[in-house]
């Protein structure tokens, strides 16, 4: 009997992923594509976590590595022996052996010595730029790198552009990449993930400037906060051919870049509390100093200048809020050529009405010609159309809204949110100070100001004279003055009221404006009595001016609420010049004399007090002869 034979038992199946889970070596199996379809843990030791899924070209360059057969390669601080053997018809398998070194603990224990003094280099310095040549030099060196550069990121401004290169051209599509459909960094702003080219040559994105540079290979890791805030890029390149970086060299890449990131926000916060520290002690002068301005115009310099000292401001802004008239008067308005001159916008209209009603603050980081007709805004000034950044606030007092202000800048994005802190700081202290101000003109208005006919009252008149006289002394210049007085004034309280009397009084100052110029001061002198100072005015001319002052007067009748009001008035007129000169009072003295003439020969008339001494024939011209006839009086 053939008993089958114990010979022919099936063979016992190897435990193939135990063996692969248990071999110190490492081991990959590899599709057609070289693509990693399993790794045991001793290739994640040496590759990094991760492997599988990932083309070989990202964990080490191909090129290193021959088709099959061995290859010796030096990764970090080991080397290895690495086995490709060809599966049938379904890839390959790769056997990763350390090759035992006596000193391969010893060059670990040196390398990880450099990283942790680079990484104490990184940390030693509060100041960016320093930090950031530190750290493209260093990690070029420790990592055995060619080249390197650090793109920086604008998070405000979403730009980027490489202040520091080493070993590359200066090319500009190297150092500003600001479309962001330009370079594989932006990738990595954008998923803050490293980045790992091997073949950066055969690469879509690639930038030709690096790629005619000879860069083969490259690797970036982030700078970023601990918050995650991104700085910038820290990249790494190898130049020539067939040289690549390994998952090592980019593990440590990251390590770098993060520190690197801690030490610039650690600069930053310092940066910024030396900033905070220069803007308070800049807005606290600011405010002793803009506390101080009682007048407008010197008001309102000093904020400018504030304003100035603080910030970009290509042109500046102050309105104020007219409740009254219901307008936003811009009161200053400056720019790169000067001032320019107010102007009376309704409160509906513009920029600032919208701000000043709704009580908010705007930030425009590039403002563009919808922007400004959403809000109609007006334009001030010739630089107007330059302006690209804005920062608007109100001047809010806590009880009220005076106002508001602006600064511009003509480059995009300007102004940070800090920016604006520090311009509603500025505002709050200049709200203030303006409404101080203006209760100081008001002040100064009703000190000035006779409350019923609204022109000077004698106070002010006295002020304004012995002002003028001091300039005619000066520059030789005539001066007049004539007087006058409502004839029968209490005939017109009798009979129509003290009201219309009031009313009377108020058209003749009103008339008596109307008819004089503008350098002339009309003043209430006291009662019905009003004089008139006429710089640049001789003696003939203030007689004809006073003769068709006194004729407008009485042309025709002031409608009071108690019925039309023919009024006369009587004028005495004289000069300060050649003839008669003397004091402000004898100047007063002869006009009032010649005053009472008027009244005393019939009212409503004129009467120059130089007809009462020469006659009325007399040539007023300041003749030799005059003079010494004036002289002997
Ligand atoms: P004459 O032609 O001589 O100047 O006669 P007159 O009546 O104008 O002069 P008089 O000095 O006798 O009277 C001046 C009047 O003016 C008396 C005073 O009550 C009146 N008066 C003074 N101030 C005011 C005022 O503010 N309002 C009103 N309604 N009357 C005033
Ligand atoms: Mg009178
Ligand atoms: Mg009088």
């Amino acid at each position: 009997m053939n008993q089958p034979s114990d010979d022919h038992q099936p063979p016992i199946p190897i435990p193939w992923d135990t063996l692969v889970v248990a071999s110190s070596d490492g081991i990959m199996l590899l599709d057609p594509d070289d693509r990693v379809l399993m790794a045991n843990p001793a290739a994640a030791q040496i590759f990094g976590d991760g492997l599988v899924g990932s083309p070989l070209a990202s964990i080490f360059p191909p090129a290193m590595l021959s088709p099959d057969g061995v290859t010796h390669i030096r990764l970090g601080f080991a080397d290895f022996t690495i086995r490709r053997s060809p599966l049938r018809d379904q890839g390959s398998l790769l056997m990763i052996q350390a090759v035992p070194q006596a000193d391969a603990e010893q060059q670990r224990d040196l390398h990880e010595q450099k990283l942790y003094d680079l990484l104490m280099i990184i940390s030693s310095s509060l100041d960016i730029p320093t930090i950031l040549e530190r750290v493209a030099q260093h990690a070029m060196e420790l990592i055995g790198a060619d080249a390197s550069s650090i793109p920086l990121y604008d998070a405000e401004r979403d730009t980027i552009s490489t202040e520091r290169l080493i070993n590359l051209p200066d090319d500009p599509t190297i150092r500003a990449m600001h479309t962001r459909s330009v370079g594989l960094v932006w990738d990595l702003v954008d998923t803050q993930r490293p980045l790992m080219i091997n073949n950066y040559q055969g690469e879509a994105r690639a930038i030709p400037a690096l790629v005619n540079a000879g860069v083969s290979a490259l690797i970036a890791a982030p700078i970023a906060g601990v918050d995650r805030t991104l700085f910038g890029v820290l990249a790494l390149y190898r130049l020539g051919p067939d040289r690549g970086f390994t998952r090592h060299d980019l593990e440590q890449l990251v390590v770098i870049g993060r520190q690197t990131g801690i030490a610039i926000q650690n600069a930053r916060l310092y940066e910024e509390a030396l900033r905070e520290a220069e803007r308070r002690h800049l807005l606290y002068l600011a405010s002793i100093e803009i506390g101080a301005a009682l007048d407008p115009e010197n008001l309102y310099h000093a904020i400018h200048r504030a304003a100035k000292r603080l910030m970009i401001c290509d042109s500046f802004t102050i309105a104020l809020y007219e409740q009254e008239r219901q307008e936003i008067a811009y009161v200053y308005i400056a720019d790169h050529q000067g001032r320019w001159p107010s102007r009376q916008i309704p409160i509906g209209r513009g920029l600032l009405g919208h701000i000043i009603r709704h009580g908010v603050s705007l930030r425009l980081l590039n403002s563009d010609p919808e922007i400004e007709e959403i809000f109609g805004a007006e334009r001030l000034h010739d630089d107007a159309d330059l302006t690209r950044s804005m920062l608007a606030t109100v001047l809010h007092t806590g009880e009220q809204i005076v106002g508001a202000i602006t600064v511009q800048a003509h480059g995009p994005r300007a102004y940070t949110s800090n920016d604006l802190d520090v311009l509603e700081t500025l505002a709050s202290t200049a709200a203030i100070a303006v409404q101080n101000a203006r209760l100081f003109a008001r002040i100064q208005e009703m000190a000035t100001t006779d409350a019923l006919t609204q022109v000077p009252n004698r106070r002010h008149f006295f002020d304004v004279a012995t002002y003028e006289i001091e300039r005619t002394d000066r520059y030789k210049r005539p001066l007049s003055l004539i007087m006058f007085d409502i004839d029968s004034f209490k005939a017109v309280n009798d009979t129509y009221g003290h009201l219309a009397g009031d009313e009377v009084l108020r058209e003749v100052a009103q008339r008596c404006c109307d008819d004089l110029r503008d350098i002339d001061t009309v003043a209430r002198f006291g009662g019905e009595e009003f004089v008139a100072l006429l710089p640049e005015t001789s003696y003939e001319q203030a007689i004809l001016v006073a003769q068709r002052l006194r004729t407008r007067i009485c042309a025709r009748p002031v409608e009071s609420d108690a019925g039309p009001i023919t009024v006369t008035i009587s004028i005495g007129a004289d000069s300060y010049d050649d003839v008669f000169a003397g004091s402000l009072g004898d100047l007063i003295d002869r006009a009032d004399q010649a005053l009472y003439v008027a009244k005393n020969s019939g009212r409503n008339k004129v009467v120059g007090f130089r007809s009462l001494i020469f006659g009325k024939t007399a040539s007023f011209q300041a003749s030799a002869d005059l003079k010494n006839k004036a002289k002997l009086l």
